[in-house]
Formats: C-alpha cells, structure tokens, sequence
C-alpha cells in the first residue's frame, strides 16, 4: 500500500469507528429512553398483578428495537448481535420481566434465523420482525431440564409430516407466542443424536396450552406448560435437519447465555443506583449511611463485579462476533454474572435496612427477578460442568 493510499485507509477506517461508536450512542440513549418512559413506571405492577403486558412488547417492535439485529432482507435494521445485549440490559434496567420476554423472543427468532432455510426465514422472521408474531423457544419438559438427552416428546415421520405428542414445561411466552420452536426426539433410540427442531404455529391441531406458573420473580413475563396431542405439522417446518436439535439447542443457549448475562448487568445497575441514591440520603449516627465504610465497601464491591461482568461480557461477545468458538466464556460469563446479580441485589436490601425488605421499594423484587439468572439457560450446577470439563481437557499446563 503506498503511502497516501495508508493515509487514506487509517482516516476511513477511524471514520467507520467513530460512526460505530456514535450509533452505538445513539442507540443506547433510544432505548434507555424508551425502557423510562415506557417500561420501567409498569414493571411493580405487573410484577404486583402478574399480568404480562402486550403492548409493551408491541411497542418495542413498532419502535424496531426487537428485529434491529436481524437482516434487512426481511425488515431488520441489519446492526451486528451485540445491540441485543445493549437492547436486553438496557431494558432489564427498566424491567427484568421485560426483558425476559424478549430474550425468550430472540431465543426463538435467532434459532429460525441460523438454522432455518431461506423459505422458513422469510416466512416467521418477516412476520416476526414486524411485530406480527411473538417467538418461544420449547426445550425444557415437566420431568426433564438440565438433561436435555432424556427429553420426552416424540416427532414420528409420518410421510408428508410429523405427529408429534409429549409436553413441554417452563416455556417463557408459552401462551402469548404465534409461533413456537419444540425440540422433539424424531429417533428416541439413538439419545441425543435423535432431537430435532420443528417450528410450530400457534393455531396447530393438537397443541394445548396448560395453566400459567404463579412464579416468585419475573412475573410479568408469561410462562407454562404446553401439550402436544397428536399434533400434525408438515414436514417443511422441520428446523435444519433430523437428528440436529441438540447441537441447534446449544448453540442457541450459548448465545442466549450472553443474552441473560446481559440482563444481570442491567439488574445490577439497577441494584446498584438505587442503593447509591439511598445511600447519600438515609441519615442514622447524625450522617448519611453512605459516610459509613460498612456501606462504602458494600457498594465498593458491587462496583467490582458490575465491571467485571461488563470485561467479561465483552470479551464473550467479541468472540461471538469473530464466528470463535466461545461456549465456556459464555458458561463462565453466565455462572459469574448470576452470582453477581444475586449478590448485589442481596446487598441492595441491606443498605436500604428494612425498606428494602418492603414491597414500596424497589429492591426486593430485583433479588426475585435475579434468581431466575441461576436456573434458566443453564443453571449455576451445569455450567460448571462445562467449565470444569474444558479446564480438565486442558491438562497439567
Ligand atoms: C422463569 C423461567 C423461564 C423459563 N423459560 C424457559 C423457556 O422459555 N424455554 C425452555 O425450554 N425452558 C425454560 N425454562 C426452564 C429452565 O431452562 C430449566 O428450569 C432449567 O434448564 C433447569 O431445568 P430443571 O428446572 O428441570 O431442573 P433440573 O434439571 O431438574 O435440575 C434440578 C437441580 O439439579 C441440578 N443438577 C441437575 N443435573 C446436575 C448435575 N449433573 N450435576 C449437578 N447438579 C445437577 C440443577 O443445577 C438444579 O439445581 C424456564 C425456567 C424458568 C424458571
């Protein structure tokens, strides 16, 4: 490259940056404005009543924050994966409920988008960035979790299609979903080489929808069971191909891993400017409990792990972004994130003294809402397992 040519390059490729940075601004003072206004004053009443609200969710996608990481080909806005994260902290800032409606969302439209064929894509992404259909994601079943090798539901290959019966359990968005992906075992025999994925519209013969779980955090997202009886689909809502569910499966929660880690961050900021708020106007000995070293170092380490968790969260990410392989950082992001967020939240209540165990404050509910962080995508136990097995593999050095 000759010298001018150099020049030239470095002032475009600092250009491309500087726009980066500024749309990345820009972004972010969008949706921190619109999760102000239009979330956060709801989030004690839903979480109070716990009703999911639907025109919250129709809201973020007429305002294109839900498809603005998906291809413009089929009405996206064509921005890189990351703004989901700044999207689902930002949000759960405002309301952890939220946000979880939405991360179960991008679980289903991500698993259409890197594994469905160009007619399933233009089909169910089209609808549903255009705030036509909401997405659920159908893993976990009422006898089986973690294990996800012992699943349960059966597709048989029915020439033309599948009939599938079995029954799903915990499914966030479960009755307020147009469409729903349901991993099912079309060869029970060979384990988990025989689940794979099938995208199932709302209105299909045979799907049953059981009662919503009365849960103790993230109560105003919506979650239950479902039940397939003899349930037809053609073949053509076959997700990738048979016998491909579970490697489908992980590599969507490894991205989802990020997703909820990124909504730890937002929890924890949450925990963190409430209690830094409290802190310099509750007054006891004659001075604001923030003049206390007890309260400052409190506060000291929740400083601590929301950077960490913002160092860790970045680096997973840019792995991701890079096509690297980067499902241990996302375990070890996830597993370091939920315990965080429990433990600043937990804090929270301590510096707010009694208050904090009231339901008129915040915090309270923000500890609820964090406990969901240790058990969905992965719970605390069977990250570990990931990242116990990756350290093993690498042996003595
Ligand atoms: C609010 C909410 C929303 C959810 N949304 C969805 C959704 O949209 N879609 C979906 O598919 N699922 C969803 N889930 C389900 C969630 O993913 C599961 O609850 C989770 O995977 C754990 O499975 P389980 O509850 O069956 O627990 P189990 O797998 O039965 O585990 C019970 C306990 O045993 C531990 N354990 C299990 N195996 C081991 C092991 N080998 N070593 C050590 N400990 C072990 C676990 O860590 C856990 O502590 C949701 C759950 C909740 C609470």
């Amino acid at each position: 490259m000759k010298n001018d040519s150099r020049a030239a390059f470095r002032s475009n490729s600092k250009r491309k940056t500087k726009m980066a940075l500024y749309q990345n601004r820009l972004f972010r003072k969008l949706i921190q404005e619109f999760t102000m206004n239009e979330i956060a004053p709801y989030d004690a009443q839903m979480d109070a009543t716990g009703t999911f609200d639907r025109e919250i969710i129709d809201k973020l996608f007429r305002h294109g924050f839900i498809g603005c990481s998906f291809s413009r080909e089929y009405g996206g806005a064509g921005l890189d994966k990351i703004y989901e994260l700044y999207m689902l902290e930002e949000i759960a800032f405002g309301s952890a409920s939220v946000a979880l409606t939405v991360d179960a969302t991008f679980l289903g439209m991500n698993c259409i988008n890197k594994f469905g064929n160009e007619t399933q894509k233009s089909k169910y992404l089209t609808k549903a960035i255009a705030g036509k259909s909401l997405t659920a994601f159908g893993l976990t079943e009422p006898s089986v979790g973690s294990d996800v090798a012992a699943l349960h539901t059966v597709a048989k290959n029915v020439g033309g299609g599948y009939l599938i019966n079995g029954q799903k359990a915990w499914i966030t968005n479960y009755s307020v979903a147009d469409v729903i992906v349901v991993f099912a075992k079309t060869a029970p025999e060979l384990d988990v080489k025989g689940i794979s994925a099938f995208i199932v519209d709302k209105d299909t013969k045979g799907l049953y929808m059981g009662d919503e779980e009365d849960k103790m955090g993230m109560r105003g997202s919506n979650t239950g069971s479902l039940l397939f009886q003899d349930m037809w689909i053609p073949k053509e809502q076959l997700l990738g191909e048979e016998g491909m569910g579970f490697k489908m499966a992980m590599a969507t929660l490894d991205a989802a891993r990020l997703h909820i880690s990124a909504m730890g961050i937002g929890l924890m900021r949450h925990a963190l400017t409430e209690s830094r708020t409290y802190a310099n106007a509750r007054k006891a000995f004659g001075k604001n409990i923030g003049a206390f070293q007890g309260i400052q170092f409190l506060l000291a380490d929740m400083e601590i792990r929301l950077y960490a968790a913002r160092c860790m969260i970045e680096d997973a990410a840019k792995r991701a972004v890079k096509a690297e392989d980067y499902t241990e950082q996302a375990a070890m992001l996830k597993a370091f994130v939920s315990d965080a967020t429990m433990k600043t939240t937990n804090e929270a209540i301590q510096i707010f003294g009694g208050n904090g165990y009231s339901k008129e404050y915040h915090v309270e509910r923000l500890l609820r809402d964090a406990k969901l962080l240790d058990i969905g995508e992965g719970t605390a136990q069977v990250l570990r397992m990931i990242i116990g097995r990756n350290s093993l593999k690498r042996g003595g050095r």
